[in-house]
């Protein structure tokens, strides 16, 4: 079977600088699809991952998990997509199927190890290279159809940035009423932000300086607090999209009483958090939780509920060239949101 050829951006160490490369993918398999990337998104983990911020990146890597793609080539077990198509893809493109998490489509948390779409060993031991590049294919389970009338510039982050805020926030049932907190106001934290407004409740924003504040109080946030420690009010979930190192207690205190604290920011592993128990037990019956993206029936809710509100992400359309410059905005306080690579077509 004939391999498939790729062309794709690279980071090639620590460095993270990103260049041409070339390489193949395996040949498509009968439950895979193909499809040519039209858009990308920016993910801050690609950030964490080019940099080996959390000590696991295989270079070259090519990241890249916010996907939308047009459907090319159909492998011929395939039921659920034909070419022509649009489909976005996440973080995930294959895994067990079997397993209790997988049968619960919680498929992030595979027994046997999901296969996310960059810097993982794949089920043929290929490691992944995702959407950086000019083409990607999957298992079509791990694909969502995109219907053709919506705004395919706007789709990309969902598959990533929308999933990863929209599924704690139906954990914690964020509904009408309730009043929400989101730490951290970048690519993230404006999907936070507008899917618990959707939800119903009222919804602050938690940031480290004041740039954003005028965006955020245009898009009707109830409050925005530019430093964690002048916060005057209590919350009854708060998400924190932060990606860099904290203080995980700053955040309970501001819980009701029986509140809850979702951890959706993953900060590089020398800034691990800490948590320090002896005060947690003292602000009793808050709940503390990780949430790791969303399974593939989560994330076709998600696209319908986004759909459906009307609910994008911010973004800036950016050409492959400018990934470098992507990476300096966002790590040097870009007011951008997200920004998403444009494939020529
Ligand atoms: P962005 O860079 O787009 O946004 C991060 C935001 O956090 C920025 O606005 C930044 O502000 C702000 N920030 C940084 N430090 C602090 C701080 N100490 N207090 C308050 N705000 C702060 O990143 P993303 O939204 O793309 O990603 C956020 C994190 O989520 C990353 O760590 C990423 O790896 C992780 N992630 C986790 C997933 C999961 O499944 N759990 C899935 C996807 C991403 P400023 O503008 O000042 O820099
Ligand atoms: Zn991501």
């Amino acid at each position: 079977m004939n391999k498939i050829t790729t062309l794709g951006w690279a980071a090639y160490d620590e460095k993270a600088v990103f260049k041409p490369i070339k390489f193949s993918r395996n040949a498509l398999k009968d439950n895979e699809i193909l499809l040519k990337t039209l858009y990308c998104g920016i993910c801050h983990s690609d950030i964490h991952a080019a940099k080996n911020e959390w000590n696991k990146t295989t270079y070259p890597i090519v990241p890249g998990h916010e996907i939308v793609g047009i459907v090319t080539k159909v492998g011929k077990n395939v039921k659920d997509f034909k070419i022509g198509d649009y489909a976005g893809v996440g973080c995930l493109i294959d895994s067990c199927g079997k397993c209790e998490a997988c049968i619960n489509s919680k498929e992030q948390f595979c027994e046997k190890g999901a296969v996310w779409t960059y810097n993982t060993l794949d089920y043929d031991k290929e490691i992944t290279k995702g959407g950086y590049s000019n083409n990607i294919k999957l298992n079509e389970k791990f694909a969502i159809k995109i219907p053709k009338d919506a705004p395919i510039k706007l789709i990309a982050p969902l598959f990533c940035a929308g999933i990863t805020t929209y599924s704690p926030l139906k954990f914690s049932k964020v509904s009408s009423g309730k009043n929400v907190a989101i730490a951290g106001f970048g690519g993230l934290g404006v999907m936070a932000y507008k899917y618990a407004k959707a939800m119903g409740a009222e919804v602050s924003i938690i940031a480290r300086n004041n740039k954003k504040r005028q965006i955020a109080l245009t898009m009707g946030a109830k409050n925005y607090y530019s430093d964690v420690k002048n916060v005057d009010d209590k919350f009854d979930v708060i998400i924190s999209t932060i990606p860099t190192k904290y203080d995980v207690l700053d955040y309970v205190k501001l819980l009701k009483w029986g509140g809850e604290l979702a951890i959706v920011g993953l900060p590089p592993v020398k800034d691990e958090l800490n948590l320090n128990v002896n005060s947690l037990v003292r602000l009793s019956h808050k709940k503390i939780y990780g949430s790791l993206i969303g399974g593939i029936q989560e994330t076709k809710e998600m696209l319908d509920f986004s759909l459906k509100h009307n609910i994008f992400p911010e973004v800036k359309i950016i050409k492959a060239e400018q990934i470098n410059k992507a990476f300096d905005d966002l790590l040097n306080n870009s007011s951008d949101f997200r920004y998403v690579i444009e494939f020529d077509e």
